[in-house]
């Protein structure tokens, strides 16, 4: 039997890679300083999922950007 796939992505250097197994409970988009200042655009979005349905691989680092 195959596994349900919602989403998969990766960072962008490629080391951690994402899949998701279902739809998120929730998305938002929040507008709020940081995430504006952060993003360099006028919101960030999110998507909220059940940890059980989501496999990350990969070892993560910090990254750094100024
Ligand atoms: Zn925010």
């Amino acid at each position: 039997m195959s596994e349900n796939i919602f989403a998969t992505g990766r960072c962008l250097c490629g080391q951690v890679e994402y899949t998701c197994s279902a739809k998120p409970l929730r998305m938002i988009q929040c507008h709020c300083n940081d995430c504006r200042k952060t993003s360099g655009t006028g919101h960030v979005s999110f998507a909220f999922f059940k940890e059980n349905e989501v496999k990350i691989t990969g070892e993560t680092s910090n990254y750094e950007s100024m």
